[in-house]
C-alpha cells in the first residue's frame, strides 16, 4: 500500500514537470483578428476558434484536454471535410488534438500543432456515434503490423483510402501525415491518377490517425510556410528509406532543447501569462 502510494507521488511530480510549459496556462485564446504566428513547430495563434463540440458529421476526442482550437480555417476544413465524408455515407469523423487555446508548445505529444493549422483525424470512421465514454477514452485501431512494413490487412479498408485521398484533394491542406506502412498501402491502392499522393508523407508513429496541415492563411503575415513536398508521388525511394533500418544518430533531434518562441509569441505569453 505504501509503496503504491510512493510510486504514485512520483509519477504524480513527474507529470507535474513535464506540463511545464507556459502555453497551458492560456484558458482561452486571445482575443484579436485570426493569426497563425511562427512556424508549425515553434509558433502560437491569436484569435483561435474552438471547434463547435457538437455535430453531425464528426466527434471531437478527448474534450478534457483542451486542445480543440484552431484557426478559423482550421474549424472550416474540419466542418467541410466531416460533411464530405457523411454526404458519402463513410461514417462519422473521430477529431483528435487540434492545438491549445493559443497555440504554443504541449508538454507531451506534439512537436507541431502550435499555429492553429494542425489537426489528428482517426482513422477509423464508425457507423454508429461513439458515446461520450469512449470519447473521453477513445480506443485507437493500430493500422499497422508488428513488424512495420505493411498494414493489417484485416484492418485496412477503401473507405480509409477515400477518406486520406478526399483530405488530400483539399485546397487547404499542404501535407498529411501517416504511418510509412499507410503510404504504402496507399501507393499500391491508387490508380493512374496520382498527384494528391504528393501531399501524403511518411512520418513516425501515425499508426492509427493522419494528421493533416493546413498552408499558412494569406493574411497571417508572420505564418511561417514549409516548403512544398518534393515533386512527384513520393511512393519510390524516399518511401522505401523508411523501411530501412535508421543510420545511427539519424534520430537524435528528439531530444533537443526547443528554440524560444518567436518574438510575437513571447510578448504575447509576457502579456497574458504572468
Ligand atoms: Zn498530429
Amino acid at each position: 500500500m505504501k509503496r503504491s502510494l510512493i510510486a504514485l507521488t512520483a509519477l504524480l511530480a513527474s507529470s507535474v514537470t513535464l506540463a511545464a510549459t507556459p502555453w497551458q496556462k492560456v484558458p482561452n485564446p486571445i482575443p484579436g483578428a485570426p493569426q497563425s504566428i511562427g512556424a508549425f513547430s515553434n509558433g502560437c495563434i491569436v484569435g483561435a476558434q474552438a471547434l463547435p463540440l457538437a455535430s453531425d458529421h464528426y466527434q471531437v476526442m478527448r474534450t478534457d484536454q483542451r486542445r480543440y482550437f484552431g484557426h478559423p480555417e482550421l474549424v472550416k476544413f474540419i466542418q467541410r471535410f466531416s460533411a464530405q465524408v457523411n454526404n458519402l455515407d463513410m461514417g462519422t469523423v473521430l477529431v483528435g488534438d487540434m492545438g491549445m487555446a493559443a497555440g504554443g508548445r504541449f508538454a507531451t505529444g506534439h512537436a507541431s500543432h502550435q499555429t492553429g493549422l494542425d489537426v489528428d483525424i482517426f482513422l477509423q470512421l464508425p457507423k454508429t456515434r461513439w458515446t461520450s465514454a469512449q470519447l473521453l477514452r477513445p480506443q485507437a485501431l493500430d493500422l499497422v503490423s508488428a513488424n512495420g512494413k505493411s498494414v493489417v490487412a484485416s484492418r485496412w479498408s477503401p473507405q480509409l483510402y477515400n477518406m486520406i485521398k478526399l483530405a488530400a484533394l483539399d485546397d487547404e491542406v499542404t501535407r498529411i501525415f501517416v504511418n510509412p506502412a499507410i503510404k504504402q498501402q496507399l501507393c499500391l491502392d491508387a490508380g493512374t491518377n496520382r498527384d494528391w499522393l504528393n501531399k501524403v508523407r511518411p512520418w513516425f508513429a501515425h499508426r492509427a490517425h493522419m494528421h493533416v496541415r493546413l498552408r499558412c492563411p494569406a493574411d497571417s503575415l508572420e505564418c511561417v510556410e514549409q516548403a512544398p513536398p518534393p515533386p512527384g508521388d513520393g511512393c519510390g525511394e524516399e518511401l522505401q528509406s523508411w523501411f530501412k533500418p535508421a543510420k545511427p544518430g539519424s534520430q537524435s533531434n528528439e531530444k533537443k532543447t526547443p528554440p524560444p518562441p518567436p518574438p510575437s509569441c513571447q510578448a504575447l505569453l509576457d502579456e497574458h501569462v504572468l
